[in-house]
């Protein structure tokens, strides 16, 4: 049996946070992770063109909290980076969030909103901000495809991922303070943040829960539902599958990182090209590029990859019957975006854990009187 102050489960980066934020604070933390690298969601790799790829999508970091840029930048030295979209629509590359500028070309200046009122589904919150042909083309394929399900079936609260961009704007998040990459990629960042704390790879914890305790307390990062042995049924999730590809002779395919399909009759959702994300000088360096196409697709279970939980009101039902079971566990903390079922952008992952951390601190009764210096202030 080994036993540690904290056992935490999973090394993306709500365990990776914690890890550092409780070892800083002279605990004794053992990091498990069921793959074979670290990182978790946000893990890359290499291509040997020297184009840095995402093992499971792109992801852009933007925060507009200085006290949380500060603390990445304490793992990583990130070059600046602000992503632009665009969706194919019959046939030309538009922006993606679209703007009212195409919506006055297009559909002209005096239309009125198809839907006004409280939305009650994903396609009534977008009617109320677009007319209906601008849904038809950017929004309602692309939704549908990604979820495998009508867009009237999905959760209102999901078109507060997009707007209408009154200025035209083509950056995908242009109000965001600080936006970037880290130069040597988001595994590496996390090798930083998990510096002289142990971890094992390849070690499923829900396989071996009696080689591993807690003294103070077990933070899981991993699925609630897994967790539980799924008692009450698997939670559902959407994932994508991937397919890579090198073009050694083309600089560039597309004029951005992602370019989005949201026809329905495309099969794939959308294409990442990777060399985008790298810094002007470096792309120089690089002969070819890498692209990505994603597909969606469900998963059985979270022994898969599950990536976005299901936005309905029955998965958020059955998430609150495991989060009763897990309420009556006051040692085991059961966080992150698979454990609280619900999609994180990094920045929040990362605040979100040092909230827990901070949590921790003040209600357990082993941390009576901790000092917290090493706690990044108002994150
Ligand atoms: C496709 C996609 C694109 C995204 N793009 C962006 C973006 O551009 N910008 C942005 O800010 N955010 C983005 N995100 C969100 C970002 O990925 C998350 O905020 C982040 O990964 C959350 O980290 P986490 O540690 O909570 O979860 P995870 O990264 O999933 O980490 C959980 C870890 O626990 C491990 N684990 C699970 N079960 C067990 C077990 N039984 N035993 C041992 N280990 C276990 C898993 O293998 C995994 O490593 C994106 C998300 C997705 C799905």
């Amino acid at each position: 049996m080994k036993t540690f102050d904290f056992v935490i489960v999973g090394s993306g980066l709500t365990g990776a946070t914690m890890a550092r934020l409780l070892t800083d604070l002279d605990h004794r933390v053992l990091v498990l992770e069921r793959r074979d690298h670290i990182g978790g969601n946000v893990a890359d790799r290499l291509h040997s063109s020297g184009i840095r790829v995402g093992l499971y999508g792109p992801h852009y970091f933007r925060t507009s909290s200085d006290a949380l840029w500060s603390f990445v930048n304490r793992f990583a030295r990130f070059h600046p980076f602000e992503a632009e979209v665009r969706s194919r629509v019959r046939g030309r590359l538009e922006n993606w969030p679209v703007g009212a500028g195409y919506i006055r070309r297009t559909v002209g200046a005096d239309w009125s909103p198809e839907f006004r009122g409280v939305p009650r589904n994903f396609e009534e919150a977008a009617l109320s901000m677009m007319p209906r042909s601008i849904y038809e083309d950017f929004v309602r394929g692309y939704t549908e495809k990604q979820w495998g399900a009508p867009a009237t079936a999905l959760s209102a609260a999901l078109a507060g991922r997009f707007d209408v961009r009154e200025d035209d704007d083509p950056r995908l998040t242009p109000t965001r303070k600080h936006q970037g990459v880290p130069a040597d990629g988001y595994t590496a960042l996390v090798e930083n943040m998990l510096s002289g704390i142990p971890y094992e790879l390849n070690c499923d914890y829900l396989r071996m829960r009696t080689v591993f305790t807690a003294r103070k307390a077990l933070i899981f990062t991993g699925s609630i539902d897994a967790y539980y042995g799924f008692q009450f049924g698997a939670l559902a999730y959407r994932a994508q599958k991937r397919s890579t590809d090198y073009h050694a002779d083309v600089e560039f395919v597309q004029p951005c990182v992602q370019v989005n399909e949201p026809d329905p009759a495309v099969f794939h959702i959308r294409t990442i090209e990777w060399k985008h994300l790298l810094p002007e000088a470096q792309r120089r360096r690089v002969r070819g590029t890498v692209l990505t196409r994603e597909t969606p697709c469900s998963v059985a279970s979270a022994e898969e990859t599950p990536e976005y939980p299901f936005p309905d009101a029955a998965n958020k039902t059955l998430y609150q019957r495991y989060r009763e079971l897990a309420a009556q566990e006051p040692t085991t903390l059961i966080c992150g975006r698979l454990g609280e079922y619900r999609y994180y952008d990094m920045d929040q992952a990362i605040a979100r854990a040092q909230a827990l951390v901070r949590q921790l601190l003040e209600t357990q009764p082993w941390a009576a009187k901790r000092p917290s210096r090493l706690m990044p202030a108002g994150a």
